[in-house]
C-alpha cells in the first residue's frame, strides 16, 4: 500500500495535516495524533516502505541519523528524562500503519508508561537451540 492509499505517504506529501517537528528531503517527523506522552513523535522515511525489513539501507540510515538527533531534543523540550524508541512490525506487534516509522516516546521515572513488560525464563538448552534456529534463517543482505 503506497502513495494514494498510505496515510503516512499522504502526510509526507502534505495532503493530510500534521504537526511537523522536522523534515528534510528524505525524512519527516510529526507529532503522534494520539500521544502516549507529551512529545510522542513519529519519524518516517518520505519514500514508502511497509516495514523495517522492506526499507532500503540508505533511507534507514537517514531515518536513524535524524532520530538520534531528534530524540534528545524532544526529551529536553518536554522536560523528560529518557525515551523509548519503538518500531512496530506486523499486526501481531501492533503495527497499524503499514509505512515504516519509529515512535519516539518521552519518558519520566515511574510514569507508568509501557510499564507491563512481561519477563520469562527459558528452559535449559532452549535459548541455545533457538539462537541456532535463528542463525539458520538469517540472511544478511
Ligand atoms: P503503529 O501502531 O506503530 O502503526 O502506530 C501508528 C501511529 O500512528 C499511532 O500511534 C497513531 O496514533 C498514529 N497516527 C495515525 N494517524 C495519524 C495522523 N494522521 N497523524 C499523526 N499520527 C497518526
Ligand atoms: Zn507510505
Amino acid at each position: 500500500m503506497a502513495g494514494q492509499d498510505c496515510i503516512f505517504c499522504r502526510i509526507a506529501k502534505g495532503q493530510i495535516p500534521s504537526v511537523r517537528v522536522f523534515e528534510n528531503d528524505r525524512v519527516l517527523s510529526f507529532l503522534d495524533i494520539h500521544p502516549i506522552s507529551d512529545g510522542h513523535a513519529l519519524v518516517i522515511p518520505k519514500v514508502h516502505a511497509g516495514s523495517l525489513s522492506e526499507c532500503d539501507e540508505g533511507a534507514l540510515a537517514e531515518l536513524m541519523r535524524i532520530t538520534k538527533c531528534l530524540a534528545p531534543a524532544i526529551v529536553k523540550a518536554t522536560g523528560s528524562e529518557g525515551y523509548n524508541l519503538l518500531c512496530n512490525n506486523g499486526r501481531a506487534a501492533g503495527q497499524l500503519v503499514d509505512h515504516v516509522h519509529f515512535h519516539i516516546i518521552p519518558r519520566r521515572l515511574n510514569d507508568g508508561v509501557l510499564a507491563h513488560w512481561p519477563h520469562r525464563d527459558y528452559p535449559a538448552g532452549a535459548a541455545e537451540a533457538l539462537a541456532e534456529k535463528i542463525r539458520c534463517h538469517l540472511v544478511i543482505s
